[in-house]
């Protein structure tokens, strides 16, 4: 079996992070090296998805649960407005292999595809 990802630590309480939000299925933390004024990810409690493909073809719903939360931060955090950001594959810069989306938000340049 395979170490529990950095994520299922911070979860389990083994790594500390402040849970900022939850839902059955999903919860959220501040990235701990943001690259936008809100930085929020949010991630299944379930580690079973690796990335997002995976997360799509085989739980579309809690890819839904996913987005939904990340609506709900981007309200409370900052205006409403967010980017959402799944990096696929460590050639996408993607390193914990734990599906996550990257919530950002607030004062983001207009037109930029970058994080
Ligand atoms: P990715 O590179 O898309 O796999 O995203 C992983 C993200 O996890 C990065 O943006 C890291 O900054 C973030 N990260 C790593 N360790 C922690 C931690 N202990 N608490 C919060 N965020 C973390």
């Amino acid at each position: 079996m395979s170490e529990p990802s950095i994520f299922t630590r911070i979860l389990e309480g083994d790594i500390p992070s402040e849970i900022i939000a939850e839902t059955e299925n999903v919860f959220a933390i501040r990235d701990i090296a943001p690259k936008a004024p809100v930085h929020l990810l949010v991630i299944p409690k379930s580690p079973e998805y690796r990335n997002v493909v995976e997360l799509a073809a085989g739980d579309p719903a809690l890819l839904s649960e996913m987005i939904g939360l990340a609506n709900s931060l981007a309200a409370e955090h900052s205006d409403g407005d967010f980017r959402l950001v799944f990096n696929t594959g460590p050639g996408a810069g993607q390193t914990v292999f734990h599906v996550h989306a990257h919530v950002l938000a607030g004062g983001l340049s207009e037109g930029s595809l970058g994080g």
